[in-house]
């Protein structure tokens, strides 16, 4: 069985802590690099239902998408909500580490598995990352599918592959103009609106899209736009990470057991479609590109 510093290495290898954006905080918050590692659990968010799940799966690292603690800290007392994160864990000798925007940077990263769980086949980074002779790395990927689609039925397509969650998926554009390529890019993405526009897509896919990047980059091209929860284009990282991890305990002869939480972790729970023919039970209201009801 590897020490935790070791397992600790080959993530770091994946995702070197250095390729992350200046802000974040990535790499190990909690864990004693002598534990001998058995089982890691992965998942997108650090809250406290995932370190219960961790505690109950006997896992001995935690490995999750999003930090922790992304600004400095002056406590970690068990009557924060972070802090009880941190107390759980440590009382049951599990370490928890962060792979942020340097997983988002990565090949493959977290748009990699997104275009993965859609199906799509990519074609390159959106935003190459310059210090990358092989132009493999960096934000967002541009992707191709293998036949157009309509974007009405793209739409329902996602809403079928991605983890489901009450806000579903939601679009805006013509819902029969085929969709050829697609821009994704997994996490919040309308910040990158210049770069799709400049690939000439059909459509890009991401989350957390706010009314006015989203108005202005319709008003400017026939771009569709595709709205996902932003948990939900990111968890496919978790898999495709788990994999990755498994790939090198093999390797290794670690004999590692790798978990992916299946548990959505979307802050959002509740979602009333504002089309007045939707009777639907809510869960399943946001697949349509069609229910345009202004709201
Ligand atoms: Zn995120």
């Amino acid at each position: 069985m590897p020490a935790l510093s070791e397992v600790i290495s080959a993530l770091d290898g994946l995702w070197p802590r250095e390729r992350a954006e200046q802000w974040d905080a990535v790499g190990t918050v909690c864990g004693d690099p002598g534990t001998e590692v058995t089982s890691v659990l992965f998942a997108v968010d650090p809250v406290q239902e995932i370190a219960g799940q961790a505690v109950e799966l006997g896992a001995q690292l935690l490995v999750t998408h999003h930090p922790l603690y992304l600004r400095g800290t002056t406590t970690v007392a068990a009557d924060t909500f972070k802090g009880r994160v941190v107390h759980t864990l440590i009382k049951h000798d599990i370490a928890l580490y962060v792979a942020h925007t340097n997983a988002d940077r990565a090949a493959p990263g977290v748009s990699d598995a997104l275009a993965g769980a859609l199906g799509l086949r990519v074609v390159g980074p959106l935003v190459p990352d310059p210090d990358d002779s092989q132009e493999r790395r960096g934000l967002g990927r541009i992707c191709e599918l293998d036949r157009p689609v309509p974007l009405e039925e793209f739409v329902r397509l996602a809403a079928e592959r991605l983890p489901a969650t009450v806000q579903g998926v939601r679009a805006a554009g013509d819902p029969a103009r085929p969709v050829r390529t697609v821009a994704v890019c997994g996490g919040s993405g309308d910040g990158l609106f210049d770069q799709v526009r400049a690939a000439g897509v059909d459509a890009y896919v991401t989350a957390d899209l706010r009314h006015h990047p989203a108005s202005e980059a319709r008003e400017q091209s026939p771009l569709a736009l595709v709205d996902a929860a932003h948990f939900a284009t990111e968890w496919p990282w978790c898999e495709q990470a788990a994999a990755q991890l498994d790939a090198i305990s093999d390797r290794h002869g670690w004999g590692l057991r790798t978990h992916v939480s299946r548990m959505v972790t979307d802050p959002w729970t509740a979602h009333a479609a504002s089309s007045p023919d939707s009777a639907r039970p809510a869960l399943s209201a946001a697949n349509s590109t069609t229910s345009g009801a202004p709201n």
